[in-house]
């Protein structure tokens, strides 16, 4: 039955709405966790190393959101890789 779901995030439990599909990732409006599939109907986090074979741009898309999200408090220590290498 396809109807609305809204899947729990991983790291918060905050439903996210924003489901990215295969290939895809999605920012937790809670926590700024990164998000991508896990299944069809289930979302994990990303870790690091699938986080460093996105291209730089999205990277540095993802990474702004990220802060964004964590800068208005209330979230729990992220565990999405925010950390920006110099090189
Ligand atoms: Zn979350």
């Amino acid at each position: 039955m396809e109807g609305h779901t809204d899947v729990p995030c991983p790291n918060c439990n905050n439903p996210v709405n924003d489901r990215p599909r295969a290939g895809d990732v999605t920012v937790c409006l809670n926590c700024g966790a990164w998000l991508v599939p896990d299944g069809d109907t289930k979302l994990r986090g990303m870790s690091r190393s699938e986080a460093e074979q996105i291209p730089e741009d999205v990277q540095s898309t993802l990474i702004r959101a990220s802060r964004l999200i964590l800068q208005r408090g209330s979230a729990p220590a992220p565990t999405a890789p925010l950390e920006e290498d110099p090189d």
